[in-house]
C-alpha cells in the first residue's frame, strides 16, 4: 500500500484483478502467509474497504457475479467479519472508550521504560517471525490476517506486554487500521471477545501456513520461546449491548452541503449536494499515524474530492478542513441549513464528532447522518458472536440483491471510476 496506490481505480483494479481467485482457490490458501511482496491468495482490498473508497456491497456484487454463493462462501464470510466487527462495536461503544483509557495508562506506564515493547515495536525480539512482521507492518502498512493472528498473540502470551499497546501499534501503522477490526481482533485473540477463547500461536501452525518464507534454511530463531498456553485475560464485565437509534432522513431531505470523512469515501449519495468538504483531522493526540498510513488517507482523500468534482459538476468542492473550526467558517460562508455525513462509527473520528455537532448548531447547522443499507441491515444481527450473523447471509444476500435465482445469468454491475 502507498500514497501512489490510494485511488479508488486502483481499488477497482485490484478488485478485477482478484476475482477469478475469490472462490475456491481463497477458501483453499487464504490463510498462507507469503510475504508482502508475494502475497497473491487474498485480496488485499482491506485499506479501499476500510475507507470505502470501494464499498463492501460492491465487492460482493463483483464476487458473487463470478463465483456462486457456495464457491464464494468464504470470502463473502470474511467480508462479512468487518461489518460483523463494526456492529458489534456500535453495540458497546463502551469498549472503544474503555480501549482508550487502558491505552493512555498503558503508555503512561512506559514512562518508566518497558524494554520488551520496546523490542517489539523496533523488530529486535529475537522471534526472528515475529521480527519480521514488526518490520513489514512499518514498511508496508500491511499485514496478511494469519501474520496479526500470530503476532498478536505472541505479543499477548510470550511477551506479555499489554494488549492496548499492540492493537495500538497495529491502528497507527496499518493503513486498513480500524477501530472496530482491530481492537475486537485483538481482543478475540486475548480472549476477551470470547469469553476465555483465546489465539495460541504455535511453531507447527507458523511453518505449516508460512514455511515458504521462514522455514527454507531450517527452523527460524527464538520459535522455542513461545508461550505453550494463552489462558484468556479478564476485564470487568460489559454493560448489556444495545443498538442506538439508526437514523432515518427526513422524508423532504433539504438542500445542503456534503461532509466527507476518512470513515466513508465512497460519495454513495442519492441526492446532488450544494458543496463538498472533506474533514480530515490531522490532531496528533487523536491518533499519531505513521507517515506512510497518513500519506495513504491523504491522498485517498484528495481521489474523493476530485471524483466529487466530477460525480457533482454544480457542486462547490472545497479542500481539506483539518480542525472543526474550517469546517464551520465553511458551513458559514455557504450558508448551509444541513450538512450531510455518511454516518460515522465508533472510533477516533467518532470521538471529535460531538464537538462539531455542537460547534454546527451553534450557527444554525444541522447534521444529518447518511447511513448505507448494508450497515442498517447487517448491524442488528451483530449483538453476539459471529454465528448470530452467519446463519442470516442467505437472507441478508437476498435481500441486499447480490444473490440471482437459479438459472438467471450473472449480472455483472458497471462499477463507476
Ligand atoms: C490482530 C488483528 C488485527 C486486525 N486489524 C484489522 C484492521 O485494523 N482493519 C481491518 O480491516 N482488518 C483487520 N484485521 C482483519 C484482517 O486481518 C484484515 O482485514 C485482512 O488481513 C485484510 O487483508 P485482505 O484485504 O487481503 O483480506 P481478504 O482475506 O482478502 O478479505 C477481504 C476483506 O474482508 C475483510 N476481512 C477479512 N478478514 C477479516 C477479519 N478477520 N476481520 C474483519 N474483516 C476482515 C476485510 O475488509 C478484507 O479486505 C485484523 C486481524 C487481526 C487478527
Amino acid at each position: 500500500m502507498s500514497q501512489s496506490t490510494a485511488t479508488r481505480r486502483d481499488a477497482l483494479l485490484r478488485l478485477a484483478a482478484f476475482l477469478p481467485k475469490a472462490g475456491r482457490h481463497y477458501s483453499a490458501h487464504r490463510n498462507l502467509d507469503k510475504g508482502a511482496e508475494h502475497q497473491d491468495s487474498v485480496s488485499g482490498l482491506s485499506a479501499y474497504i476500510r475507507h470505502r473508497m470501494i464499498t463492501e456491497r460492491e465487492v460482493m456484487s463483483a464476487v458473487l457475479a463470478t463465483h456462486s454463493p457456495a464457491q464464494a462462501e468464504k470470502f463473502i464470510q470474511e467480508v462479512l467479519w468487518r461489518a460483523y466487527f463494526k456492529g458489534w462495536l456500535e453495540h458497546r461503544p463502551q469498549v472503544w472508550a474503555r480501549y482508550r483509557d487502558d491505552l493512555r495508562d498503558a503508555q503512561a506506564g512506559l514512562s518508566g521504560g518497558n524494554k520488551s515493547y520496546h523490542q517489539a515495536i523496533s523488530g529486535r525480539t529475537g522471534i526472528s517471525v515475529f521480527d519480521a512482521w514488526a518490520a513489514e507492518l512499518v514498511a508496508t502498512g500491511y499485514l496478511h490476517n494469519h501474520a496479526r493472528m500470530w503476532f498478536a498473540s505472541i505479543w499477548v502470551f510470550t511477551l506479555k506486554i499489554p494488549w492496548v499497546l499492540g492493537a495500538d501499534f497495529f491502528l497507527r501503522h496499518l493503513c486498513d487500521g480500524d477501530p472496530a477490526s482491530n481492537t475486537l481482533s485483538w481482543r478475540w485473540v486475548a480472549g476477551l471477545h470470547t469469553a476465555g477463547k483465546t489465539y495460541l500461536a504455535t511453531k507447527e501452525n507458523i511453518e505449516r501456513f508460512a514455511g515458504a518464507r521462514f522455514f527454507q534454511y531450517g527452523q527460524p530463531q527464538g520459535l522455542d520461546r513461545l508461550a505453550g498456553r494463552a489462558v484468556a485475560l479478564v476485564e470487568p464485565p460489559l454493560p448489556a449491548p444495545a443498538m442506538p437509534q439508526l437514523p432515518q432522513l427526513p422524508v423532504e431531505a433539504p438542500a445542503g452541503g456534503l461532509l466527507l470523512t476518512e470513515e466513508d469515501l465512497s460519495l454513495d449519495v442519492t441526492f446532488s449536494p450544494t458543496g463538498v468538504c472533506l474533514f480530515m483531522p490531522t490532531d496528533e493526540a487523536l491518533l499519531p499515524m505513521a507517515a506512510g498510513v497518513r500519506a495513504f488517507k491523504d491522498a485517498a482523500g484528495r481521489d474523493a474530492l476530485a471524483r466529487a468534482a466530477v460525480k457533482w459538476p454544480a457542486a462547490q468542492v472545497t479542500g481539506i478542513a483539518s480542525a472543526i473550526a474550517q469546517v464551520v467558517d465553511w458551513v458559514v460562508e455557504q450558508q448551509f441549513d444541513c450538512l450531510y455525513v455518511a454516518y460515522v462509527p465508533q472510533g477516533y473520528i467518532r470521538d471529535i464528532f460531538s464537538e462539531l455537532t455542537q460547534a454546527l448548531s451553534g450557527v444554525g447547522c444541522q447534521l444529518l447522518y447518511l447511513m448505507h443499507d448494508y450497515d442498517r441491515l447487517i448491524w442488528p444481527h451483530t449483538a453476539k458472536g459471529f454465528f448470530g450473523l452467519k446463519r442470516h447471509i442467505p437472507g441478508l444476500l437476498k435481500t441486499l440483491d447480490l444473490v440471482r435465482p437459479e438459472g438467471v445469468e450473472p449480472v455483472n454491475e458497471q462499477l463507476e471510476f
